[in-house]
Protein backbone atom coordinates (compact mmCIF):
# COMPACT_ATOMS: atom_id res chain seq x y z
CA UNK A 1 0.00 0.00 0.00
CA UNK A 2 1.11 3.31 -0.56
CA UNK A 3 1.58 6.23 1.73
CA UNK A 4 -1.33 6.78 3.73
CA UNK A 5 -2.57 10.38 4.36
CA UNK A 6 -3.86 11.56 8.12
CA UNK A 7 -6.32 13.19 5.66
CA UNK A 8 -7.33 13.17 2.19
CA UNK A 9 -10.24 16.00 1.26
CA UNK A 10 -12.56 15.51 -2.04
CA UNK A 11 -12.81 18.96 -3.87
CA UNK A 12 -10.49 22.13 -3.87
CA UNK A 13 -13.29 24.79 -3.21
CA UNK A 14 -14.09 27.17 -0.22
CA UNK A 15 -14.91 24.09 1.93
CA UNK A 16 -12.18 21.86 0.70
CA UNK A 17 -9.07 24.80 0.75
CA UNK A 18 -10.54 25.96 4.07
CA UNK A 19 -10.59 22.42 5.51
CA UNK A 20 -6.75 21.76 3.77
CA UNK A 21 -5.88 24.65 5.88
CA UNK A 22 -7.02 23.94 9.34
CA UNK A 23 -5.62 20.02 8.87
CA UNK A 24 -2.34 21.21 6.90
CA UNK A 25 -2.00 23.75 10.17
CA UNK A 26 -2.82 21.17 12.42
CA UNK A 27 0.26 19.21 10.87
CA UNK A 28 -2.02 16.55 9.35
CA UNK A 29 -0.28 15.00 6.39
CA UNK A 30 -3.38 16.69 4.02
CA UNK A 31 -3.83 16.01 0.22
CA UNK A 32 -6.54 17.53 -1.68
CA UNK A 33 -7.53 16.01 -4.46
CA UNK A 34 -9.65 18.13 -7.02
CA UNK A 35 -10.73 17.19 -10.78
CA UNK A 36 -10.76 20.25 -12.56
CA UNK A 37 -9.78 23.57 -11.30
CA UNK A 38 -9.62 25.08 -8.27
CA UNK A 39 -12.65 27.41 -6.95
CA UNK A 40 -15.57 25.45 -7.73
CA UNK A 41 -18.99 27.61 -8.21
CA UNK A 42 -16.92 30.04 -6.92
CA UNK A 43 -15.06 30.95 -9.42
CA UNK A 44 -17.77 31.43 -12.02
CA UNK A 45 -19.08 34.20 -9.60
CA UNK A 46 -18.43 38.04 -10.34
CA UNK A 47 -18.21 39.82 -7.13
CA UNK A 48 -18.12 38.49 -3.20
CA UNK A 49 -20.07 41.23 -1.85
CA UNK A 50 -20.60 39.28 1.92
CA UNK A 51 -17.57 37.52 3.13
CA UNK A 52 -16.80 39.08 6.16
CA UNK A 53 -14.29 41.12 5.99
CA UNK A 54 -13.85 40.77 2.49
CA UNK A 55 -12.00 43.81 0.08
CA UNK A 56 -13.69 45.63 -2.28
CA UNK A 57 -13.80 44.18 -5.93
CA UNK A 58 -13.12 40.83 -4.68
CA UNK A 59 -14.01 38.42 -7.40
CA UNK A 60 -14.27 34.62 -6.88
CA UNK A 61 -11.17 33.62 -8.50
CA UNK A 62 -9.32 36.52 -6.42
CA UNK A 63 -10.16 34.82 -3.06
CA UNK A 64 -9.83 31.34 -4.22
CA UNK A 65 -6.69 31.91 -5.16
CA UNK A 66 -5.93 33.36 -1.95
CA UNK A 67 -7.52 30.46 -0.38
CA UNK A 68 -5.15 28.05 -2.02
CA UNK A 69 -2.08 29.93 -1.61
CA UNK A 70 -3.09 29.35 2.46
CA UNK A 71 -3.82 25.84 2.10
CA UNK A 72 -0.54 25.04 0.45
CA UNK A 73 1.18 27.45 2.97
CA UNK A 74 0.36 25.59 5.73
CA UNK A 75 1.57 22.39 3.97
CA UNK A 76 -1.56 20.31 2.22
CA UNK A 77 -0.47 18.72 -0.78
CA UNK A 78 -2.38 18.82 -4.16
CA UNK A 79 -3.02 16.73 -6.74
CA UNK A 80 -5.24 16.98 -10.14
CA UNK A 81 -7.42 13.64 -10.70
CA UNK A 82 -11.03 12.41 -11.23
CA UNK A 83 -12.46 9.92 -8.12
CA UNK A 84 -14.16 7.26 -9.74
CA UNK A 85 -14.38 4.88 -6.21
CA UNK A 86 -14.33 5.05 -2.96
CA UNK A 87 -14.11 2.27 -0.11
CA UNK A 88 -14.97 4.55 3.11
CA UNK A 89 -15.24 1.42 5.35
CA UNK A 90 -12.15 0.16 7.67
CA UNK A 91 -9.48 2.47 9.41
CA UNK A 92 -7.38 2.96 6.23
CA UNK A 93 -9.93 4.60 3.21
CA UNK A 94 -9.54 4.00 -0.48
CA UNK A 95 -10.02 6.63 -2.93
CA UNK A 96 -9.88 5.08 -6.73
CA UNK A 97 -8.81 7.86 -9.05
CA UNK A 98 -8.31 7.85 -13.06
CA UNK A 99 -4.54 8.64 -12.48
CA UNK A 100 -3.88 6.82 -9.36
CA UNK A 101 -5.12 5.17 -5.99
CA UNK A 102 -4.96 7.20 -2.42
CA UNK A 103 -5.28 6.23 0.90
CA UNK A 104 -5.95 7.95 4.07
CA UNK A 105 -7.00 7.55 7.81
CA UNK A 106 -9.92 10.22 7.42
CA UNK A 107 -11.94 11.52 4.06
CA UNK A 108 -13.14 14.86 4.23
CA UNK A 109 -15.92 15.00 1.30
CA UNK A 110 -16.25 18.69 0.29
CA UNK A 111 -17.22 17.99 -3.90
CA UNK A 112 -19.42 21.06 -3.98
CA UNK A 113 -22.55 21.31 -6.41
CA UNK A 114 -22.85 21.82 -10.16
CA UNK A 115 -25.40 24.20 -12.52
CA UNK A 116 -28.77 23.00 -12.32
CA UNK A 117 -29.63 23.16 -16.29
CA UNK A 118 -33.23 23.75 -17.60
CA UNK A 119 -33.32 20.66 -18.96
CA UNK A 120 -35.17 21.73 -21.72
CA UNK A 121 -34.57 20.34 -26.02
CA UNK A 122 -31.58 22.25 -27.36
CA UNK A 123 -29.95 23.28 -23.91
CA UNK A 124 -27.27 20.48 -24.18
CA UNK A 125 -26.00 21.50 -27.75
CA UNK A 126 -25.99 25.56 -27.36
CA UNK A 127 -23.41 25.33 -24.31
CA UNK A 128 -21.21 27.77 -25.09
CA UNK A 129 -22.87 28.74 -28.46
CA UNK A 130 -25.61 31.31 -26.69
CA UNK A 131 -26.17 29.32 -23.35
CA UNK A 132 -23.97 29.58 -20.38
CA UNK A 133 -24.22 28.77 -16.61
CA UNK A 134 -21.25 31.79 -15.88
CA UNK A 135 -21.80 35.34 -16.44
CA UNK A 136 -18.21 35.97 -15.44
CA UNK A 137 -16.89 33.70 -18.32
CA UNK A 138 -19.52 34.12 -21.52
CA UNK A 139 -21.06 37.85 -19.87
CA UNK A 140 -18.36 40.16 -22.86
CA UNK A 141 -19.76 37.97 -26.13
CA UNK A 142 -22.45 39.43 -25.34
CA UNK A 143 -21.49 43.16 -25.71
CA UNK A 144 -24.66 45.17 -27.00
CA UNK A 145 -26.94 42.42 -27.37
CA UNK A 146 -29.82 41.28 -26.06
CA UNK A 147 -29.21 38.96 -22.55
CA UNK A 148 -31.87 37.02 -20.95
CA UNK A 149 -31.01 35.71 -17.49
CA UNK A 150 -33.51 32.56 -16.07
CA UNK A 151 -34.29 32.35 -12.50
CA UNK A 152 -34.81 34.33 -9.19
CA UNK A 153 -32.97 33.69 -6.59
CA UNK A 154 -29.85 36.07 -5.39
CA UNK A 155 -27.50 33.96 -7.92
CA UNK A 156 -30.18 35.13 -10.84
CA UNK A 157 -30.65 38.50 -10.03
CA UNK A 158 -26.72 39.42 -8.90
CA UNK A 159 -25.53 38.02 -12.15
CA UNK A 160 -28.33 39.88 -13.89
CA UNK A 161 -27.17 43.04 -12.71
CA UNK A 162 -23.18 42.20 -13.66
CA UNK A 163 -24.62 41.53 -17.48
CA UNK A 164 -25.98 44.80 -17.60
CA UNK A 165 -22.43 45.65 -17.47
CA UNK A 166 -21.98 44.05 -21.28
CA UNK A 167 -25.63 43.90 -22.50
CA UNK A 168 -27.79 46.42 -24.16
CA UNK A 169 -31.18 44.96 -22.07
CA UNK A 170 -31.41 41.87 -19.41
CA UNK A 171 -34.03 40.08 -18.99
CA UNK A 172 -34.67 38.25 -16.17
CA UNK A 173 -37.31 34.94 -17.07
CA UNK A 174 -38.91 33.77 -13.98
CA UNK A 175 -41.13 31.54 -13.08
CA UNK A 176 -42.87 32.95 -10.41
CA UNK A 177 -44.27 36.44 -10.35
CA UNK A 178 -42.16 37.48 -7.35
CA UNK A 179 -38.15 36.91 -7.02
CA UNK A 180 -36.66 34.72 -4.30
CA UNK A 181 -33.56 36.88 -3.77
CA UNK A 182 -32.61 38.74 -0.68
CA UNK A 183 -34.43 42.40 -0.82
CA UNK A 184 -31.45 44.24 -1.08
CA UNK A 185 -30.73 42.82 -4.54
CA UNK A 186 -34.24 42.38 -5.81
CA UNK A 187 -33.97 46.84 -5.32
CA UNK A 188 -31.15 47.21 -7.14
CA UNK A 189 -32.41 45.10 -9.93
CA UNK A 190 -35.84 47.22 -10.10
CA UNK A 191 -33.72 50.36 -10.13
CA UNK A 192 -31.57 49.32 -12.81
CA UNK A 193 -33.04 50.73 -16.24
CA UNK A 194 -31.54 48.13 -17.88
CA UNK A 195 -33.18 45.34 -16.37
CA UNK A 196 -37.03 43.82 -17.79
CA UNK A 197 -38.51 41.23 -16.47
CA UNK A 198 -40.67 38.47 -17.84
CA UNK A 199 -42.78 36.73 -14.76
CA UNK A 200 -44.70 33.41 -14.88
CA UNK A 201 -42.38 32.35 -17.42
CA UNK A 202 -40.27 29.30 -18.04
CA UNK A 203 -38.01 28.31 -21.35
CA UNK A 204 -38.58 25.16 -22.88
CA UNK A 205 -36.82 25.28 -26.32
CA UNK A 206 -33.75 26.59 -27.56
CA UNK A 207 -32.89 26.53 -31.13
CA UNK A 208 -29.98 27.30 -33.49
CA UNK A 209 -27.52 25.72 -35.94
CA UNK A 210 -24.32 26.24 -33.83
CA UNK A 211 -25.25 29.17 -32.48
CA UNK A 212 -28.60 29.90 -30.60
CA UNK A 213 -30.94 32.20 -32.34
CA UNK A 214 -33.98 31.83 -30.68
CA UNK A 215 -36.11 30.16 -28.13
CA UNK A 216 -40.30 29.48 -26.71
CA UNK A 217 -41.57 30.72 -23.29
CA UNK A 218 -44.06 29.44 -21.82
CA UNK A 219 -46.48 31.19 -19.08
CA UNK A 220 -46.62 28.55 -16.32
CA UNK A 221 -50.07 30.11 -15.66
CA UNK A 222 -51.86 30.76 -18.97
CA UNK A 223 -49.63 28.15 -21.03
CA UNK A 224 -48.90 30.73 -23.41
CA UNK A 225 -45.97 29.91 -25.92
CA UNK A 226 -44.03 32.97 -26.85
CA UNK A 227 -41.18 32.53 -29.68
CA UNK A 228 -38.18 35.40 -28.88
CA UNK A 229 -36.62 35.31 -32.15
CA UNK A 230 -32.50 37.12 -31.79
CA UNK A 231 -32.50 40.77 -33.61
CA UNK A 232 -31.73 40.38 -37.03
CA UNK A 233 -28.68 42.57 -36.78
CA UNK A 234 -27.33 40.52 -33.66
CA UNK A 235 -27.76 36.86 -35.15
CA UNK A 236 -28.05 36.20 -31.54
CA UNK A 237 -28.21 36.25 -27.88
CA UNK A 238 -27.21 35.16 -24.67
CA UNK A 239 -29.17 32.64 -21.75
CA UNK A 240 -27.29 32.36 -18.88
CA UNK A 241 -29.18 29.94 -16.51
CA UNK A 242 -29.78 30.07 -12.74
CA UNK A 243 -32.08 28.36 -11.39
CA UNK A 244 -29.85 26.33 -8.36
CA UNK A 245 -27.57 23.75 -8.08
CA UNK A 246 -27.23 20.30 -8.13
CA UNK A 247 -25.48 18.20 -5.71
CA UNK A 248 -22.07 16.26 -6.93
CA UNK A 249 -22.29 13.46 -4.75
CA UNK A 250 -23.28 10.39 -7.05
CA UNK A 251 -19.97 8.93 -6.09
CA UNK A 252 -21.14 8.36 -2.32
CA UNK A 253 -24.47 7.02 -3.19
CA UNK A 254 -25.01 3.85 -1.00
CA UNK A 255 -21.73 4.46 0.77
CA UNK A 256 -22.69 7.20 2.93
CA UNK A 257 -26.25 8.66 4.21
CA UNK A 258 -27.91 10.94 2.19
CA UNK A 259 -31.38 13.04 1.42
CA UNK A 260 -32.32 14.09 -1.86
CA UNK A 261 -29.16 13.93 -3.35
CA UNK A 262 -26.89 15.70 -0.45
CA UNK A 263 -24.92 14.40 2.32
CA UNK A 264 -26.12 14.19 5.89
CA UNK A 265 -23.64 14.72 8.35
CA UNK A 266 -23.95 16.12 11.51
CA UNK A 267 -22.63 19.59 13.81
CA UNK A 268 -19.31 18.35 13.78
CA UNK A 269 -19.45 17.08 9.96
CA UNK A 270 -19.23 13.87 10.64
CA UNK A 271 -21.58 11.43 8.15
CA UNK A 272 -22.58 8.14 9.35
CA UNK A 273 -19.55 6.41 8.52
CA UNK A 274 -16.51 6.81 11.24
CA UNK A 275 -13.67 8.75 9.61
CA UNK A 276 -15.92 10.20 7.02
CA UNK A 277 -16.67 13.66 6.88
CA UNK A 278 -18.41 16.03 4.45
CA UNK A 279 -18.53 19.97 4.38
CA UNK A 280 -19.74 22.48 2.02
CA UNK A 281 -22.40 22.54 -0.18
CA UNK A 282 -22.36 18.57 -0.75
CA UNK A 283 -24.01 18.40 2.83
CA UNK A 284 -27.61 19.07 3.53
CA UNK A 285 -28.11 22.69 5.07
CA UNK A 286 -29.46 25.64 5.30
CA UNK A 287 -27.38 28.36 3.71
CA UNK A 288 -24.96 27.43 1.05
CA UNK A 289 -23.02 30.31 1.14
CA UNK A 290 -18.71 30.75 1.02
CA UNK A 291 -18.72 31.57 4.55
CA UNK A 292 -20.61 28.95 5.94
CA UNK A 293 -18.74 26.37 3.76
CA UNK A 294 -15.34 27.71 4.88
CA UNK A 295 -16.79 26.84 7.87
CA UNK A 296 -18.01 23.79 7.53
CA UNK A 297 -14.13 22.79 6.06
CA UNK A 298 -12.62 23.98 9.09
CA UNK A 299 -15.02 21.84 11.36
CA UNK A 300 -14.18 19.04 9.55
CA UNK A 301 -10.18 19.31 9.74
CA UNK A 302 -10.45 19.91 13.38
CA UNK A 303 -12.98 16.62 13.98
CA UNK A 304 -10.86 14.83 11.39
CA UNK A 305 -7.64 15.49 13.87
CA UNK A 306 -10.08 14.57 16.71
CA UNK A 307 -10.55 11.35 15.28
CA UNK A 308 -7.33 10.54 13.98
CA UNK A 309 -5.74 11.17 17.80
CA UNK A 310 -8.53 8.60 18.63
CA UNK A 311 -7.35 5.83 17.07
P1 LIG B 1 -31.81 29.39 -5.34
O1 LIG B 1 -31.79 30.35 -4.23
O2 LIG B 1 -32.16 27.96 -5.07
O3 LIG B 1 -32.78 29.98 -6.45
C1 LIG B 1 -33.06 29.24 -7.59
C2 LIG B 1 -34.02 30.05 -8.45
O4 LIG B 1 -34.27 29.32 -9.64
C3 LIG B 1 -35.36 30.27 -7.77
O5 LIG B 1 -35.84 31.56 -8.09
C4 LIG B 1 -36.24 29.17 -8.36
O6 LIG B 1 -37.56 29.55 -8.49
C5 LIG B 1 -35.64 29.02 -9.74
N1 LIG B 1 -35.74 27.65 -10.23
C6 LIG B 1 -35.35 26.50 -9.61
N2 LIG B 1 -35.58 25.44 -10.39
C7 LIG B 1 -36.17 25.91 -11.51
C8 LIG B 1 -36.63 25.30 -12.67
N3 LIG B 1 -36.55 23.97 -12.86
N4 LIG B 1 -37.16 26.08 -13.63
C9 LIG B 1 -37.24 27.43 -13.45
N5 LIG B 1 -36.79 28.07 -12.38
C10 LIG B 1 -36.27 27.32 -11.41
O7 LIG B 1 -30.40 29.28 -6.10
P2 LIG B 1 -29.25 30.39 -6.30
O8 LIG B 1 -29.79 31.70 -6.63
O9 LIG B 1 -28.32 29.73 -7.23
O10 LIG B 1 -28.57 30.45 -4.88
C11 LIG B 1 -28.06 29.27 -4.25
C12 LIG B 1 -27.58 29.62 -2.86
O11 LIG B 1 -26.47 30.50 -2.97
C13 LIG B 1 -28.63 30.35 -2.05
O12 LIG B 1 -28.49 29.97 -0.70
C14 LIG B 1 -28.28 31.78 -2.22
O13 LIG B 1 -28.67 32.59 -1.13
C15 LIG B 1 -26.75 31.70 -2.31
N6 LIG B 1 -26.21 32.85 -3.07
C16 LIG B 1 -25.98 33.98 -2.37
C17 LIG B 1 -25.50 35.10 -3.01
C18 LIG B 1 -25.27 36.32 -2.18
O14 LIG B 1 -25.69 36.36 -1.04
N7 LIG B 1 -24.59 37.33 -2.65
C19 LIG B 1 -25.23 35.08 -4.37
C20 LIG B 1 -25.50 33.92 -5.08
C21 LIG B 1 -26.01 32.80 -4.41
P3 LIG B 1 -38.53 29.69 -7.22
O15 LIG B 1 -38.13 30.98 -6.56
O16 LIG B 1 -39.87 29.69 -7.81
O17 LIG B 1 -38.26 28.48 -6.36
Amino acid sequence: MDRIYDVIIIGAGPAGLAAGSYAGRARLDTLIIEKEKDGGQIVITAEIENYPGGIEGETGPSLIERMSKQASGFGAGKVYDTIVDVELEGEVKKLIGKKGEYYAKTVIIASGAFPRPIGCSGEKELVGKGVSYCATCDGAFFEDMNIFVMGGGDAAVEEALYLTKFGRKVTIIHRRNELRAAKSIQEKAFANPKIEFMWDSVIVDLKGDGILESMVVQNTKTGEITEIQAPEEDGTFGVFVFIGFVPQADLFVGKVDMENGYILTDDDMKTNIPGVFAAGDVRKKSLRQVVTAAADGAIAAVQANRFIEGI
